[in-house]
């Protein structure tokens, strides 16, 4: 027997709960399915268990697109404060912890129980362990979807099923598929905010370093990022290197500064003078770290037993160089296993930036990740969701 929904929407992660919740609000019958057994894992995985759930500057400059001025209408709309107040409606306790990045006091569940009892309120309904086997569109444009549970017949169909990274936590290229089925683009996609894995002697290097971070301003194909870096025991991660692989291609190479605070021509030349018998190794483990210093001299051919006082203005400089431009080049990134998004998506020139609906296929949306809109880290992703989600409810709800 088919069952009759106003809405379907595929995903019941942040965008589809949001979009549900919303749009049943107004009256609409809504059920959002999702073949994981649990909504939301990935908000649970957020922020490090305390869900990074937007940020007090979030700017179109911060996101990712073939189109940057897609995401600007629905940021306008449904804002940062707009999903404060929504936070702070449900007395969930939240802090910034920096630049502007505002994270749960508590738990990243916090966040969505909320989005739950929204649902529960507005009487959305939400099935889970239910994968889609086949989606058709009536001659009367309603959308008839085969899923492991049963066919639903549904006057809009809303696709909020986000990228492909962490594949343990339910992701799948689903939308995609969806996208693709129905002739629209989809910009192939690409792991993003995700670790660099280094070889030889550099991972070897990373590996004794692993856990070990520094402060760096790290730039590739004309972006920078300061911020911590982190060794790894495969390679470079922390806040920098997340942002800066959105921007970086395999083959480039990533130019890091690792003294962005101080002039390190300027500041050997000083200490030379005050110091003479201080060891190099030492020097640097000053504005560095001691086990830092010790292992990135050797490496790039420095003897950290050297006194300052040996050294020559060439050798300064060349010391100074290696350090504010430390050329590395990574063979690759972990890939969608550690990443937090996925770069490209549903090319967004087939969509409304108004209401999310696409051009070819009336009633058909596409909220959140799966489309080719990506943010920076620090709860621009999030934030998207939430805002993508908004502007497609406000057209659901008319129609
Ligand atoms: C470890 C980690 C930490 C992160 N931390 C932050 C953070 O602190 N701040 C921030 O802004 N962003 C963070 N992100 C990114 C953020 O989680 C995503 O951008 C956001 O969840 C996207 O929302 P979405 O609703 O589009 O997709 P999701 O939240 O991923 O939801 C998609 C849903 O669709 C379901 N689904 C997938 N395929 C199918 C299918 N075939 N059939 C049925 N259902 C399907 C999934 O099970 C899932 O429930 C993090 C990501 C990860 C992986």
């Amino acid at each position: 027997m088919k069952q009759k929904t106003d809405v379907l929407i595929v995903g019941a992660g942040a965008a589809g709960l949001m979009c549900g919740a919303l749009t049943a609000a107004s009256g609409k019958s809504v059920l959002i399915v999702d073949h994981a057994n649990k909504a939301g894992k990935k908000i649970l995985m957020s922020g490090g268990g305390r869900c990074n759930f937007t940020n007090y500057d979030i700017t179109p400059d911060r996101y990712l697109s073939h189109n940057p001025h897609f995401c600007k209408s629905a940021l306008n709309r449904y804002t940062q404060w707009d999903f404060i107040g929504l936070v702070d409606k449900h007395g969930i306790p939240w802090h910034e912890k920096k630049d502007g990045q505002l994270f749960c006091d508590n738990k990243s569940s916090d966040v969505l129980e909320m989005l739950l009892d929204e649902c529960a309120r507005a009487g959305a309904s939400i099935q889970l362990k239910t994968s889609i086997e086949a989606i058709e569109v009536s001659d009367s444009g309603s959308f008839l979807v085969q899923t492991s549970s049963g066919v639903y017949v549904a006057d809009k169909l809303v696709i909020a099923t986000g990228g492909p990274s962490i594949p343990t936590l339910g992701a799948s290229g689903f939308g995609y598929q969806v996208a693709r089925q129905f002739g629209l683009k989809v910009y192939e996609p690409v792991a993003a905010l995700v670790p660099f894995v280094l070889t030889s002697q550099l991972k070897q290097m990373s590996t004794v370093l692993s856990g070990n971070a520094c402060r760096v301003e790290v730039s590739c194909s004309g972006r920078s990022f300061t911020d911590d870096m982190l060794f790894t025991h495969r390679g470079l991660s922390g806040p920098a290197m997340l942002q800066i692989s959105s921007y970086w291609q395999p083959g480039q190479t990533l130019s890091i500064d690792l003294l962005p605070e101080i002039n390190a021509s300027e500041q050997l030349r000083t200490d030379q003078h005050k110091t003479p018998k201080q060891r190099l190794k030492t020097w640097l483990g000053q504005h560095l770290s001691q086990k830092i210093s010790e292992q990135w001299l050797p490496v790039m051919g420095f003897d950290p037993e050297a006194t300052l006082a040996v050294l020559n203005g060439r050798q300064m400089d060349d010391m100074a160089n290696a350090l504010h431009q430390w050329q590395v080049k990574p063979a690759g990134t972990e890939g969608y296993r550690t990443a937090e998004v996925a770069l490209g998506g549903v090319d967004t020139d087939e969509l409304s930036s108004r209401t999310m609906e696409t051009k070819r296929v009336p009633g058909l949306y596409f909220i959140g990740e799966v489309m080719d809109v990506t943010g920076h880290l620090g709860g621009f992703n999030f934030q998207w969701a939430w805002s993508s989600a908004w502007a497609a409810a406000q057209s659901l709800k008319e129609g």
